[in-house]
């Protein structure tokens, strides 16, 4: 397994480093470790490693991903990490946990898709696809997959969604053991109790879990007539799913033990993909939004001052003077917060200029008068 690679250690700075400090550090790293002054192989292997760190740490957006990653736990769910039984225990790295909200997992794709998003930081960090469990890994945890919708304002500013969610409850009838009322259980002969099995050959070995006894290490004499053996019966459970600020359409909240009760007896997650809804007011393209504004010609030839509502309240913006349709004025950091990173997108005014659709005798007048002034007719 790779090792897990801490870049503020790596450089040698704190993780509250400027960004000097942290650029410091790695010119005079690279300065002492770089492969024409330094012959040592192992200061080759570090080279790599501090200009590694560096490319993270010195790109603020990577940063603060990193940082997110380090600090909710990614660690401790790495490989051979706290994340439970089997390989990588069911830690999905394309999303991470809240601290103190241990039920909630956010992340969105959408918005990190683009720049090498977390799942590449991750290949960095633990390499290769060692962070990634295998499709195998999460089929048969008990996962359950949904999807929602959610409003253009909930989706923009956070707030909760209320799941109906359709689930495996343990069966009251036996407890959830499966074994018939007044029998017992008995080790599994397959995995001889283990609940797991080894399916292909040395190191290349992968536990998996037992398919005889979906993990649980026991198998029933008889099976409880009311679930059939399997200890769950078809539930209905409603939950309550926090809304992060500034998710993205396609964007995924992973809460974790909600799912169904997999192998091992352990709830898998429940995984929800937000489709966020349109909104009347607004375009959305990741964190910018963008709403028209109409301007008579006055306005548009003149120059206004004109009152706009975006997701983050209302601001004043200058319309100069000459301005046409079609146009977009920018406001710097009034589009859609991502609480989980903190980045603030834009927002943009689209003009459209309302043309007059009758003029009367006098304004026919008037404007005949402005055409000529403009050369627009003899
Ligand atoms: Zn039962
Ligand atoms: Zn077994």
């Amino acid at each position: 397994m790779a090792d897990n690679k801490d870049f503020y250690e790596i450089l040698g700075v704190g993780e509250n480093a400027s960004k000097d400090e942290i650029a410091k550090a790695y010119r005079k790293l690279a300065m002492e470790l770089h492969p024409d002054r330094n012959p040592d192989p192992a200061a080759a292997e570090r080279f790599k490693a501090v200009n590694e760190a560096y490319s993270v740490l010195s790109d603020g957006k990577k940063r603060s991903e990193y940082d997110m990653l380090r600090k909710y736990g990614a660690f401790a769910g790495a490989p051979g990490g706290a994340g439970g039984p089997g390989g990588f225990g069911g830690f999905d790295f394309s999303q991470y946990t809240q601290p103190g909200q241990s039920q909630t997992f956010h992340f969105d794709l959408g918005d990190l898709g683009g720049i090498g998003g977390v799942g590449d930081l991750f290949d960095m960090i633990f390499g290769g696809g060692a962070g990634r469990p295998r499709e195998e890994d999460t089929r048969g945890s008990g996962n359950v997959f949904m999807d929602i919708d959610v409003p253009f304002k909930t989706a923009a500013k956070g707030g909760t969604a209320v799941i109906n969610l359709k689930r495996g409850e343990p069966c009251l009838a036996c407890a959830g053991s499966g074994a018939k009322a007044g029998t017992s259980t008995k080790p599994c002969p397959q995995c001889g109790g283990e609940g797991t099995v080894t399916v292909g050959l040395g190191q290349f070995g992968v536990k998996r879990a037992c398919p005889t006894c979906a993990g649980r290490g026991k198998v029933v004499e008889e099976p409880c007539p009311d679930c059939g053996g399997t200890g769950t019966k078809p539930g209905k459970r409603k939950i309550r799913v926090r809304i992060p600020a500034g998710i993205s359409d396609g964007g995924k909240i992973r809460v974790r033990g909600e799912g169904n009760i997999g192998p091992y007896g352990a709830r898998g997650d429940l995984i929800i993909t937000v489709h966020v809804k349109g909104s009347d007011r607004y375009e959305r393209e990741g964190l910018d939004t963008t709403s028209t504004l109409k301007l008579n010609l006055s306005e548009a030839l003149s120059g206004a001052s004109k009152v706009v509502e975006t997701t983050q309240g209302k601001v004043k913006v200058k319309i100069p003077a000459g301005t046409s349709s079609g146009k977009k004025i920018r406001v710097k950091k009034k589009g859609i917060k991502d609480e989980r990173t903190g980045r603030v997108g834009d927002h943009y005014v689209e003009i459209e200029v309302e043309i007059p659709k009758k003029m009367n005798k006098e304004q026919k007048k008037l404007f005949e008068e402005y055409s000529k002034s403009m050369g627009w007719e003899e």
